[in-house]
Order: C-alpha cells, then sequence, then structure tokens
C-alpha cells in the first residue's frame, strides 16, 4: 500500500441512505466533511511528478499551498446521496462559498464550515459518496478532475496566469463546462465549433493511461 490509496467514504456513512433507499423512500442526504480527499488530490493530481498530475491546475496548488495554513482555499465533503437537479443527478459539485445571508444566519453557516473544517473554504467540492464507493478508480479520477476544472484562473491574451497585485497569487474563478447543447440541436443544425472540438477529443485515445490511475489510487505499490 502506498500513500496515495483513493479516498473512499468512511465505512457506515451510506448506512441510513441505503436502508432508506430500499425501504422505498427518498433517502434524506447527509454531508460531512472529507479534508482527505485534498490530502489525496494533492499528492495526485496536484505535485508536479505526480501520477495523475495536471498542469491545468497550476493556480489550484499555488493558492491550496499558499492559503491552506490560515484560512483555506479548497476543502471537500461527502454527501450520502447524489442532488437532485431538475431530471438529472448531480454526483460532484463545486462552489464557491458564499453565504447569503447575514446576522445569525451567516454566523451559523460559518461556525458550521469552522467546526468542519476549522475555517471557510474559499471553494468546497462536494461528492456523492454513493457514487464514489462503487465508482472505478478511473471514474472516481475523472469525477475530482472535472470538479477541479471548474476552479478556473484569469489568463491574460497570451495565455499567461494573471495574478493578484495584492497577493501575488493566481486569479481565480469559478469557471463553466467548455460545451453545453443540446443533443437535438446538433442533430437539427449541425455541430458548432465547441461542439466539433469536444467531438474531436473524444473520438482521440484518453491522455491518461490505466496505468497512471492505478498508480493515483494505490492499486500498485510504488518501490
Ligand atoms: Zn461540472
Amino acid at each position: 500500500m502506498t500513500d496515495l490509496v483513493r479516498p473512499f467514504p468512511p465505512v457506515n456513512f451510506l448506512d441510513q441512505a441505503k436502508a432508506d433507499l430500499e425501504s422505498g423512500l427518498d433517502p434524506a442526504v447527509e454531508l460531512i466533511p472529507a479534508p482527505e480527499v485534498l490530502s489525496w488530490v494533492k499528492r495526485t493530481f496536484l505535485k508536479i511528478g505526480s501520477p495523475l498530475y495536471n498542469p491545468e491546475h497550476e493556480h489550484i496548488s499555488l493558492l491550496v499551498e499558499s492559503i491552506e495554513e490560515d484560512k483555506g482555499f479548497l476543502t471537500f465533503a461527502w454527501a450520502s446521496a447524489p442532488a437532485k437537479n431538475k431530471n438529472s443527478l448531480v454526483l460532484g459539485q463545486c462552489e464557491r462559498v458564499a453565504f447569503r445571508a447575514g446576522g445569525w444566519q451567516k454566523a451559523r453557516q460559518e461556525q458550521q464550515m469552522r467546526e468542519w473544517f476549522g475555517f471557510t473554504p474559499t471553494y468546497l467540492i462536494t461528492l456523492d459518496a454513493s457514487f464514489c464507493e462503487t465508482a472505478t478508480d478511473r471514474e472516481f479520477c475523472a469525477l475530482v478532475d472535472h470538479e477541479l476544472c471548474h476552479i478556473g484562473v484569469e489568463r491574460d491574451e497570451d495565455g499567461e496566469m494573471i495574478t493578484s497585485n495584492v497577493t501575488g497569487l493566481p486569479k481565480h474563478r469559478l469557471v463553466n463546462h467548455d460545451v453545453e447543447e443540446f443533443f437535438d440541436t446538433v442533430r437539427r443544425w449541425g455541430a458548432n465549433s465547441d461542439t466539433k472540438r469536444l467531438a474531436n477529443i473524444a473520438n482521440t485515445a484518453p491522455f491518461v493511461p490505466d496505468t497512471e490511475v492505478e498508480r493515483g489510487c494505490g492499486a500498485v505499490v510504488i518501490k
């Protein structure tokens, strides 16, 4: 075993949700902090030379290393069931933490963050534990990498990261998906440039080989 073993939701965390489902009930969603996921993300996706290192996340790495001590830039939580969003089920969510309330409401929400993590993070990624428990390593890594992609960075015309004059740290922002489209629109009207680009990428072999996924998830002992 290595320190790269992929994080799993705690044993028993899903018991209630499973019991509810078996009784035909909609499970009441429970949430718990999952700082261990950030530790694993740092060792796999964010560290240069690590198995699943993604240079697209360089700014996250800089911010996590610089801000973690006192405040916390990013952290994770497990949810016991997917979030229902109209007609779809959401397996992961990346949010820029903001309290749309004041007074005691805000104080209560900040207190929860403090009790969970010791600080209010700038970004919080929540993962559906019921999916992650049985997902393949590849599915799990793809979900985490996807959520990290929502934390973007401002870039200049040359593609260079823009940093803050005050802190010297990258200027980050929550970003949306590269492509949002309906199958029917593409069927009827053809693909636009973004959809074509996505189709081209989807038709090439994935960049991350299975061996690296195994290494990143601790399935292979590294000597
Ligand atoms: Zn997304």
